[in-house]
């Protein structure tokens, strides 16, 4: 049976990985971008190159109506969702708490928890028993930052990180007897242009020394857990996290 998944961000870094391990393990793949479609479209050249079948759509998952645009043209133009990896997330400039205003920790939360909850919301309207689906999984790409708390960087992605961990942990048991499981990863320190946004291009170089593992990760070791979590072999595994981060 053809199993459709859906990555948020996956144009590019982790999610570009997830979606391209996906194709190989045989999924159509719909991916999200809000910003580089050329990325975006080179990662469905690559995988139709592969064989495999792959559509990307234009969204911001931090906007109500963009996510339900999203899901109505999966829908329509792939069929029935069967896993969701939550994966599109930003963080800003390192600073200070005491230096942070509103504006910038209400457009992170928005994109990183809003969007998520937005994008859980829809899948599991797709999926669950209670509604007629099949079931499903999903998988939310949190960060140890929700455990570390990222001191002097950014506290706020660390929160917004924390509280994807909670949607994890509740909607896990919320959807459990309607067969559809949700569960997390926490990346540590991954190589992609994701630093940049926080001015330190060059961060995972600097910090590496702090992993006990003594080097960064590849975004591929970050998928190779996501795909594990949404496959049957994690079948009695929901509300459950996956470290992936060297030991930090
Ligand atoms: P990148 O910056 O490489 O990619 C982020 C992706 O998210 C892009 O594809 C981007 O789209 C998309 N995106 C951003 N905002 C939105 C939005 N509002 N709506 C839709 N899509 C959006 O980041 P990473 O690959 O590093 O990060 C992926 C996830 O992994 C994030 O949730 C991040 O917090 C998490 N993570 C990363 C770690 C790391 O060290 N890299 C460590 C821990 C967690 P577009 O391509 O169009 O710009």
């Amino acid at each position: 049976m053809e199993k459709i998944i859906l990555i948020t961000g996956g144009g590019r870094g982790i999610g570009a990985a997830c979606a391209l391990l996906a194709a190989r393990q045989g999924y159509t793949v719909c991916i999200s971008y809000i910003a580089d479609e050329a990325a975006a479209t080179q990662v469905v050249a690559d995988i139709e190159r592969g064989g495999g079948k792959a559509l990307a759509i234009q969204a911001d998952v931090s906007d109500e109506v963009d996510v339900e645009r999203l899901f109505a043209q999966m829908d329509k133009q792939l069929g029935r969702l069967h896993a969701l990896i939550n994966n599109a997330g930003i963080l800003f400039p390192q600073m200070r708490v005491e230096r942070m205003d509103a504006v910038r920790i209400n457009r992170l939360l928005a994109t990183n928890v809003t969007g998520s909850f937005l994008c859980a919301r829809e899948a599991v309207r797709r999926m669950s028993t209670r509604h007629g689906g099949p079931g499903g999984g999903i998988v939310n790409i949190s960060s140890r930052a929700a455990v570390l708390g990222s001191p002097g960087e950014y506290v706020d992605y660390a929160a917004s990180k924390a509280a994807l961990d909670a949607l994890t942990i509740g909607l896990s048991k919320e959807v459990a007897n309607e067969k559809i499981r949700v569960n997390g990863v926490r990346p540590g320190l991954i190589h992609t242009a994701i630093h940049a946004s926080g001015g330190e291009p060059g961060r995972v170089s600097r910090l590496q020394s702090s992993v006990p593992m003594a080097r960064g990760g590849e975004p591929l070791e970050v998928a190779n857990a996501a795909l594990w979590l949404l496959s049957d072999e994690a079948s009695y595994t929901t509300g459950s996290f996956i470290d992936v981060s060297g030991g930090r």
